[in-house]
């Protein structure tokens, strides 16, 4: 009984070093992982798709070119212990999932799978042995089409820094990052993330038209649609002028 490239004993090995331990779960998945790949047409370019977070994406990026980093593994956590491989352009594939009626005639691997035993009354080594022994039997595997939106080139946006924390992040997210937006699995203690030392001079708001004659903090632009762009002060000294005239009051 071989997985990908490997025996069944180098790929637990393999796991041991990937992964921490020799999971079952890897062990099974190492079989599901197989059996798509044996059901996709060669020359495909594939991408993966794991209903899990357990185990699971670690085969997947043991035995195929999909990995998380590279974007061609996507995990959508829906508790089912399945995996799918699909082509990347037209989104046909194929799913392997656990047969529950299968797996029954496999005591020690029905016990793992519906948790029948505390884990230290389980026998890891039997259980290793008999996922080994049913092979691609536990598994169903189907054809299926793959949602519209999860295929084609993912379009990645500008990026620029964080207003807060001053770190690169794709501006499409808002004026801040998803960090400083209250998603940071950071304790921050107090809000001293938020409210960084300003070590430059105090500065004021002031009306524009109280302005002339003052330094401004940053360059402007000045945009005429259709006309000209172009800095709108020299060496920022606000002066009288075109653009005091055209810009309303209260700017
Ligand atoms: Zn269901
Ligand atoms: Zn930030």
């Amino acid at each position: 009984m071989s997985i990908g490239q490997y025996s069944y004993e180098e790929y637990l090995s393999v796991v041991r070093s990937f992964h921490g331990y020799t999971a079952p779960g890897l062990a099974a998945g190492g079989f599901m992982v197989d059996l798509a790949l044996s059901r996709m047409p060669d020359g495909v370019l594939f991408e993966a798709v794991c209903e899990t977070r357990n185990c699971l994406p670690d085969a997947v990026q043991l035995l195929t070119p999909c990995t998380v980093g590279n974007g061609r593994l996507k995990i959508i956590n829906l508790g089912r212990f399945a995996l799918s491989l699909y082509d990347k352009h037209s989104g046909e594939g194929v799913r392997v999932y656990v047969d529950a009626q299968k797996v029954r005639a496999w005591p020690e691997v029905e016990a793992w799978l519906f948790k029948l035993k505390p884990k230290r009354e389980q026998d890891c080594q039997l259980l290793l042995e008999q996922i080994r022994q049913a092979g691609p039997e536990l598994y169903g595997i189907e054809t299926v089409l793959v949602q519209p939106q999860l295929l084609g080139k993912r379009r990645r946006g500008a990026i620029g820094c964080c207003n807060l924390c001053g770190e690169p992040y794709p501006i499409d997210d808002g004026a801040i990052c998803r960090a400083c937006a209250g998603k940071t699995p950071y304790l921050v203690p107090g809000a001293e993330h938020f409210e960084r030392p300003f070590d430059g001079p105090a500065l004021d708001a002031a009306p524009l038209r109280d302005t002339v004659g003052k330094t401004a903090l940053h360059d402007m632009t000045m945009i005429v649609p259709g006309k000209s762009k172009g800095a709108a002060f020299v060496n920022r000294v606000m002066k009288k002028g075109s653009l005091l005239e055209e810009t309303p009051e209260n700017c």
